[in-house]
């Protein structure tokens, strides 16, 4: 096989990233956009010795799993993965990943694993499900306004056919329509990366599912939006529009925000609900963008927690500690630990407004504050929580965990190769896996989030 070469193959797996994997003379292809259990035919745009990239040309025959993509866009767009596959075999696919990962890299003996698994929690209508949009702004090829997303691994926005995207909220595309309309209007120009000139960067939106709260949030290479006013005036007529600001950014770079935000119109945060737990979110704050999902997980953790009312509770890597205030009403003092501060402050906000008083919140690195505190003033945990970036958690970390002997260890991961890497270690030193439930954070994509409960073992 070379280059330009035109194969047939059925797909039978599919991998990170979300390609069908087939065989040709024993060699994988990597194909994006084709699905286990296509008949596809594909042209060859790579090859390495053993394995090679191809481009889907033709689905010969369609998997069962196959189905139509809401978005028109899907494939070209960067956001989803897998929305041409049938969400109940997505499902299957997550699981089927989480448990491989426990039973290879994590050792995890199969009996052992069969007896914890208890399968994957997936949405009852996979769309619309993200509170949080970042749409850039820019021109189309024929010079007109448009907001979209940027296609796959590029900088080249696809103008969304309405603006609309099948995962975020209904409230996006009126709004987005409203300022588009306005910078024609009045000549706001939108940002340009090559020549760093224009100024409307991103528009960032975000509702409060729980209390139908909008906030809009443009990005502007400039230090004010001209007829703020007039822009404020209409967006403010929308349903629900309690926040309007603009984040000034005149960097040359691919982060969006900015740092100073500059209130237009209304308050500066809008207010959402986790259960029963109140949050104030701003432009900046991180906040998880499944509520009706987040939910779940944190109801997962707290079960697995298995608090009674008196225990104290270590929360690793809390951010703006939505776990730790979850938990904080059914626990003796719960202790966060997260190295942004910004994040800490928003926690120890949002302690106050819900009048929890049992929490504490520290800024750091979990590597260091927490053998930090153990080691120089011996503090002790009845169960401790973690939710750790992919990378998942430090040596030091796990180490320290094992040496302060708690209970249970709740593992929240968005990374099954990283969890299985650190189930492996606690199961070798003293903790057995007891639970594993995965939740389907982000419908149509390759993420999957897991929650373990692993338990000391007596006399170990
Ligand atoms: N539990 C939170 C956030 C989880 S995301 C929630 O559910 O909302 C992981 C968090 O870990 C992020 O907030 C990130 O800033 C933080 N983080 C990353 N590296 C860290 C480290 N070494 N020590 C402590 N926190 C860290």
């Amino acid at each position: 096989m070379q280059k330009n070469d035109l194969v047939t193959v059925r797909i039978e797996d599919m991998g990170t990233g979300g390609e069908g994997i087939g065989k040709v003379d024993g060699c994988a292809l990597f194909i994006k956009d084709a699905i286990i259990g296509d008949l596809v035919e594909a042209k060859i745009m790579k090859m390495k010795k053993n394995y090679g990239y191809a481009r889907l040309m033709n689905i010969l025959a369609p998997s069962p799993a196959r189905q139509n993509a809401r978005c028109k866009e899907a494939r070209r767009c960067g956001g989803c993965q897998i929305q041409e596959m049938d969400y109940r075999q997505q499902l299957a696919f997550k699981k089927g990943k989480v448990e491989n990962n426990l039973l290879r890299l994590g050792a995890v003996p199969k009996e052992v694993l069969d007896a914890a698994m208890e399968g994957i929690i997936g949405m009852d209508e996979p769309f619309r499900y993200r509170n949080k949009a970042q749409y850039p702004i820019g021109r189309d090829r024929e010079g007109h306004l448009t907001a979209g997303f940027y296609a796959g691994r590029t900088h080249q926005i696809i103008p969304l056919p309405d603006m609309d995207c099948a995962l975020g909220a209904e409230e996006n595309q009126p709004i987005l329509q409203e300022i588009l309309a306005f910078m024609g209007e009045y000549h706001v120009q939108p940002y340009d990366e090559e020549s760093h000139a224009g100024l409307v960067r991103h528009v960032l939106i975000r509702k409060g599912f729980a209390t139908g709260e909008l906030m809009v949030c443009l990005v502007i290479n400039g230090d004010a939006l001209p007829h703020s006013d007039v822009l404020a005036e209409r967006l403010s007529s929308i349903q629900g529009m309690t926040s309007i600001t603009c984040s000034v950014n005149r960097e040359k770079t691919n982060v969006i925000m900015g740092k100073d935000i500059k209130t237009i119109w209304g308050q500066d945060y809008i207010t959402d609900y986790i259960g029963d737990v109140k949050f104030h979110i701003s432009p900046l704050s991180f906040y998880q963008v499944n509520p009706v999902q987040t939910e779940r997980l944190y109801g997962t953790a707290l079960e697995f927690a298995g608090l009674t009312g008196k225990e104290t509770v270590w929360d690793l890597y809390c951010g703006i500690g939505t776990i730790s205030l979850f938990l904080a009403r059914r626990a003796g003092c719960v202790c966060g630990v997260e190295i942004v501060p910004q994040a800490i402050r928003d926690a120890k906000n949002n302690a106050a407004i819900n009048d929890i008083s049992n929490a504490r919140f520290y800024v750091g690195k979990a590597e260091e504050v927490l053998p930090g505190m153990y080691e120089k003033e011996g503090v002790q945990a009845d169960v401790i929580v973690v939710d750790p970036p992919r990378k998942g958690c430090e040596q030091i970390v796990l180490e320290t965990m094992v040496k302060m002997q708690p209970d249970r260890i709740v593992y929240v991961s968005c990374d099954p190769a990283t969890l299985a890497r650190d189930v492996k270690y606690l199961r070798g030193n003293g903790y057995e896996l007891d639970r594993v439930k995965a939740v389907d954070m982000f419908p149509h994509t390759v993420h999957v989030e897991t929650v373990c409960l692993m338990s000391r073992v007596e006399g170990k």
